[in-house]
């Protein structure tokens, strides 16, 4: 057993046992973004490494020692994708969908990030995203966020996360605020870590993003980016929080809240909470208006997020209101030769007839004591039973594994039919 090869550190299975609560957190978000009108895209999960290189940045914590980057047996170099934002817009870059378009767009699927693996923290890992383009908002910005309030409702979870607001304002209001905040830090050398030292040079804004204990008093006293908006960012920004009061959603303004992306623009926001420890964003987002421009487009909008789906998930299981169905509903026994013949071809006819049934056949034969165990153990509600006697007879035995007030019955196949339409809620 020594031998056995394992899965990579921080890369999970789903198993069969886990899989029902995926699809149905996946099934829901389909639900709510078909409601809002977005369409799926689907991309490669490899890119040329030069593509997150200039749109996430150089000196980003995933572009210095996250990404898993190699090299194609041509000598090209390629990255797993850490993130979705890229490639969505590197595609519909290539295929011309931004010119005097707008665009509602969602993917989903794995990222890759060579992390310290740990609760709600892991190198393969699942996101939801939505991108839009070509709106210059704020209307799109706070659509967005009604999408999720809508998700955590339907999901059952909205009493477990919490909304964070700021604006970043524009580039240019940046780099003013930039400098004063760059200033004010080198006052206070003393008090920065090394990694905020390094950061003082390269992207001073994430100094603020920091989760040192130490460093919240320095952080707490810093200038604030809000001081430094323009009419418009400020316009921008309230008429967001105006819709959503608008509308009853929840906000906490966090001036704090920054993206170390010299892309974002205006709108940040996260979708907090206080369950899973310090892995306590479910879902981040904002305007990245200058990543178009950025990766070679003309000059035009952006909006988005993202949602990983294991911190989802690990919300979604501390609450048991959800009812997930069992893979089978009905199983089929079938002892002896010509009973195993006559079992499936009424299989087929059964499931020719009840579209949505999930009936599974026992195969690999067994005593009815053996194949009843199996039964009771596929989670199924109903069992058809055929032995020698029910075929010789032209009929099928039906039996109830949940409910002892229905007796066990023979009846036709017709009949059967007819018997598991009414009795079986279909999912
Ligand atoms: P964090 O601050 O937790 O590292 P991030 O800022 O790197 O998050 P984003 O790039 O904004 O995260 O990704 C959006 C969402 O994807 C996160 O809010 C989180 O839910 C999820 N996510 C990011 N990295 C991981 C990971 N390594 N494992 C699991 N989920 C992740
Ligand atoms: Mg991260």
């Amino acid at each position: 057993m020594a031998n056995n090869i394992q899965a990579i550190r921080g890369m999970h299975d789903v198993l069969p046992e886990q899989t029902p609560l995926w699809q149905y957190a996946e099934r829901s978000l389909r639900e709510v973004l078909g409601a809002y009108g977005y369409s799926e895209i689907r991309l490669p999960i490899v890119e040329k490494t030069e593509l997150f290189k200039r749109s996430i940045g150089e000196v980003t914590d995933i572009v210095e020692k996250e990404m898993y980057t190699f090299d194609d047996r041509n000598g090209d170099s390629l990255t797993l994708r850490p993130e979705g934002t890229a490639g969505c817009l590197r595609a519909c870059l290539e295929h011309g969908l931004l010119h005097n378009q707008v665009h509602r767009l969602w993917y989903y699927g794995p990222m890759y990030r060579h992390e310290r693996p740990q609760k709600g923290r892991y190198r393969q890992f699942f996101q939801l995203g939505v991108e839009t383009y070509g709106m210059a908002g704020p209307d799109i910005d706070a659509e967005l966020i009604l999408l999720m309030d809508r998700l955590w409702k339907k999901l059952g979870i909205r009493d477990k996360v919490r909304l964070q607001l700021n604006s970043l304002g524009t580039i240019a209001e940046r780099s003013v605020y930039r400098e004063s905040l760059v200033s004010y830090f080198e006052g206070h050398l003393e008090q920065l870590d090394e990694d905020s030292l390094r950061r003082l040079k390269t992207n001073p804004l994430r100094i603020l993003d920091t989760k040192n204990p130490a460093m919240q008093e320095v952080v707490a006293s810093a200038p604030e980016l809000m001081a430094y908006l323009g009419e418009d960012s400020l316009a921008h920004f309230s008429a967001i929080m105006a819709t959503l009061d608008d509308l009853g959603v929840d906000y906490e303004v966090n001036l704090r809240l920054v993206r170390g992306l010299d892309y974002y623009s205006k709108t940040v926001f996260e979708w907090v909470t206080d369950e899973l420890g310090s892995q306590g964003t479910v879902c981040a987002g904002g305007r990245y208006d200058g990543l178009i421009e950025q990766l070679g487009g003309k000059p035009n909008h952006a909006v988005g997020f993202a949602m990983g789906m294991e911190r989802l998930l690990a919300l979604m299981e501390t609450q048991d209101t959800v009812q997930l169905a069992s893979p089978v509903d009905v199983y089929m026994i079938r002892v002896g030769v010509v009973a195993e013949q006559q079992g499936l071809r009424d299989a087929e006819t059964i499931r020719d007839e009840i579209p949505g049934l999930k009936l599974q056949v026992n195969c690999g034969g067994g005593s009815f004591k053996s194949q009843f165990k199996k039964a009771d153990k596929s989670g199924a509600e109903f069992v058809i039973i055929l032995g020698e006697d029910e075929v010789s007879r032209g009929e099928v035995s039906v039996k109830s594994l949940r409910n002892n007030q229905l007796e066990q019955q023979n009846m036709s196949l017709p009949q059967a039919i007819e018997f598991l339409v009414a009795q079986v809620k279909l999912a």
